[in-house]
């Protein structure tokens, strides 16, 4: 396909080029913000849509749009994307040699590339003055944060395009970005020079993201339990905080059947890329990463990170977690948490000669603990951290699938904070709680040992006071101080509890610890044996043209396929992700098998719209024999080999079966023809047992031998014979 004229309308676009219907919420009125010639600034969430809201204006105007982009990874990720979608575009880094470069650019100025993403390090004076050279639609500036001091990942090299408005006066510049506080924000607007930017603040809430917190003992065990019940194939990142922990985690990993690579900065650059691209093709299922890994990477079927340790922040926390479900889809973010992570972390996260930086960054410490093991909702603490007002109760966290009970503490949390007092407010968690639970350890001084609360706690195992000291800590009952000796302190709170004003009520879980399981996703889709087929056809395609299977086309276009059941190129148009050009490239491969699928199951897709199936039903008896099956039919008497007579008709074998079915509805063919009378019995009996209309649930009550074909025709045998 050639790109032929201008499209102006971006719903047009959004269709035609990208197959998608509707624009997400401010989609549209940014790309009418840049179309009408003025800056923006975009900042959305990963997975939010930000590509669109730039390529889009890109697409509808005259010129070739410059997109700067931090990472080659991505840059080339998107470019394949882009060209996929029969978009022109090109991409220049450092691993393009300068004979490439001299065609891009050559391209660029014969208006052969609609969009050129570049490397910030690219951009030098001699480059300004090539850019001088084309018909330019826009910049757009992607990771918009590496410009600013304020960011987590400042990069230098982005300060070079603070000139843009200067060099090119008029045309809009649009600066997009995940992660910006007011600073940063304030900063790119200023380094930018583009001060009129109207600025667009989505809504950071991932909902298709689950967010769970495990208590961490046990923590591999847990994780493999956790993968057990996932899809084998699915994607996922697991985040350890040393190097050494991911390595012996990818091979336990291996050792369990699952294909896992570790990722650090102590390996090789070659071994890292060769790792992230093997995840990236979906070779590999599973990354176990340190911190190192994922700014370059854009994968958007990740279905489940976890953090075997605590993140130091929120901010990289919600970063890490955000790398899944980009696609939409429901996916997981799981913690490992415990209180022993923080006390490491502090040593960690405190900065040399810098005491404002490290008081700082305790605080995000602590916030990052107090998500760990905070009894609300998960998704409202991480969206009032960034200043977003959320709901009590988002349904999709383990907080808020959990059921509680609630326990009176208060003559505990006595015991306890008189302890603190009588220790004069001059001792730790852990000193605090010897006392109360009168231990003989020599640590303890004699002086205290006859203090009246000594011992008064024995009554519980020092893990329960542990847990009760964090509890009555996460709500203000009990101060501690921060630094690497932290000691615990009273405060008023303290006081209304020790004088019995105050009475200390928690809530705990029922269940002891939740549940690490999930819905696969391809269990919730209607008919998993055609999503299944569906995902063969597209790795084949992938594979065929060395791209990673996503960037050919979604899970989300996937579950739509199987949804609408297109039969022809019209329908296919209306599934997500299906534009112009994919459809022409790829449409006949997915056509093929929905329509063998369709006839093989007997499914009549208008009706399929409506229903509410979730596994593949009874089988659908036709009227009145058709030739097809009636020739199937004269072949069986003759010699009642199914793989023969598929082959002879050029039909798949599961097409034959399906006519038998028919044919012995009909009462053309007997089925002891083709089942000994005892299985007959069998079957029936399993039907009766199992009381279902769904065949899959009789198939697991059989035999493994025992076909879903066998059990059909079984049916149609006995409705045959039993009419209604
Ligand atoms: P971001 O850059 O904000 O992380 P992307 O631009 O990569 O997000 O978009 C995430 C996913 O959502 C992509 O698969 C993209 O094709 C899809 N997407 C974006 N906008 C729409 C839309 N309007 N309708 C359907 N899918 C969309
Ligand atoms: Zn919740």
């Amino acid at each position: 396909m050639s790109f032929g004229g201008v499209k102006s309308d971006p719903h047009v676009v959004l269709n035609e080029t990208f197959g998608y219907d509707s624009f997400r919420d401010r989609q549209l009125d940014i790309i009418q913000t840049v179309l009408s010639g003025k800056d923006a600034m975009v900042l959305m969430p990963t997975g939010g849509g930000k590509s669109l809201c730039f390529q889009i204006p890109a697409l509808c105007m005259e010129g070739t749009a410059i997109v700067v982009s931090p990472l080659i990874a991505l840059m080339k990720d998107q470019v394949d994307a882009l060209r996929q979608n029969g978009v022109p575009a090109a991409f220049i880094n450092s691993s393009i040699d300068s004979r490439e470069i001299d065609q891009i650019m050559t391209d660029a100025r014969m208006g052969r590339i609609k969009m050129l993403y570049l490397a910030p390090e690219r951009i030098s004076d001699q480059f300004w003055r090539y850019l001088s050279n084309l018909n330019i639609s826009l910049f757009a500036i992607d990771e918009a944060h590496c410009m600013s001091h304020w960011g987590h990942d400042f990069r230098p090299d982005y300060r070079a395009l603070a000139v843009i408005k200067d060099k090119f006066k008029d045309i809009p510049v649009i600066a997009l970005t995940a992660t910006a506080d007011k600073y940063t924000r304030e900063d790119i607007l200023e380094v930018l020079n583009i001060p009129n930017a109207e600025v667009f603040i989505s809504s950071f809430n991932r909902p298709n993201i689950k967010y769970l917190v495990e208590p961490k003992r046990r923590s591999s065990d847990k994780l493999l339990t956790f993968l057990k019940t996932r899809k084998d194939k699915e994607s996922g990142i697991i985040y350890c905080l040393s190097r050494k922990s991911t390595e012996s985690l990818a091979d336990l990993l291996n050792l369990n059947g699952y294909k896992a690579l570790p990722y650090h900065a102590g390996l090789s650059a070659d071994q890292r890329d060769s790792h992230q691209m093997l995840f990236q093709k979906d070779e590999v299922n599973i990354i176990v990463a340190t911190i190192a890994f994922g700014m370059g990477i854009d994968k958007s079927n990740v279905r489940f990170v976890v953090h075997m340790d605590l993140p130091k922040n929120i901010e990289s926390y919600y970063q890490e977690t955000g790398r899944a479900g980009r696609d939409g889809e429901p996916s997981v973010a799981l913690l490992f948490y415990t209180y022993a992570d923080v006390l490491k972390l502090k040593q960690f996260v405190e900065i040399e000669n810098n005491e404002e930086q490290s008081h700082l960054m305790l605080k995000k410490l602590d916030q990052m603990a107090a998500y760990g093991s905070s009894n609300s909702c998960r998704r409202q603490y991480l969206l009032n951290y960034f200043d977003e007002d959320a709901p009590a109760k988002c349904g999709n966290c383990d907080i808020c699938l959990s059921s509680y009970e609630e326990k009176d503490v208060t003559t505990d949390a006595q015991i306890l904070l008189s302890a603190v007092v009588r220790l004069k407010e001059s001792f730790g968690m852990n000193y605090v709680i010897d006392v109360v639970t009168g231990s003989r350890s020599k640590k303890i001084r004699d002086a205290h040992t006859r203090i009246p609360t000594y011992g008064k706690g024995d009554h519980h195992p020092k893990k329960y006071w542990l847990k009760l000291c964090r509890y009555l800590l996460d709500d203000g009952y009990v101060d501690m101080t921060s630094g690497k000796f932290p000691i615990l302190t009273v405060n008023g709170k303290s006081w209304a509890v020790l004088k019995g004003e105050q009475p200390v009520i928690i809530s705990m879980r029922k269940t002891k610890e939740i549940e690490v399981r999930q819905e696969s996703t391809d269990d919730s889709v209607k008919y998993p044996d055609l999503f299944k087929a569906l995902k063969k056809v597209r790795t084949e395609i992938a594979v065929n043209k060395g791209l990673p299977s996503y960037i050919i086309l979604s899970d989300a276009s996937l579950r739509d396929l199987v949804n609408k059941m297109p039969r022809d190129y019209t329908q296919l148009q209306s599934v997500s992700g299906f534009g112009a050009y994919k459809v022409e490239q790829y449409g006949d491969f997915f056509l093929k098998v929905i329509n063998e699928f369709i006839e093989e199951n007997s499914i009549d897709p208008d009706k399929e719209k409506t229903a509410t199936i979730v596994k593949p039903p009874k089988p659908r008896y036709v009227e009145k024999l058709t030739p097809t099956l009636l020739e199937t039919y004269e072949m069986f008497v003759k010699n009642p080999d199914i793989g023969f007579i598929a082959e002879t008709r050029g039909m798949s074998p599961a097409t034959i079966e399906n006519h038998i079915t028919q044919l012995i509805y009909h009462q053309k063919i007997d089925i002891h023809e083709l089942i000994d009378t005892s299985l007959i019995l069998e079957i029936e009996e399993a039907i009766n047992r199992t009381d279902t209309i769904w065949l899959k649930p009789i198939k697991e009550a059989l035999p493994e031998h025992v076909t879903y074909a066998k059990i059909r025709w079984t049916m149609a045998a006995y409705e045959a014979n039993n009419p209604k």
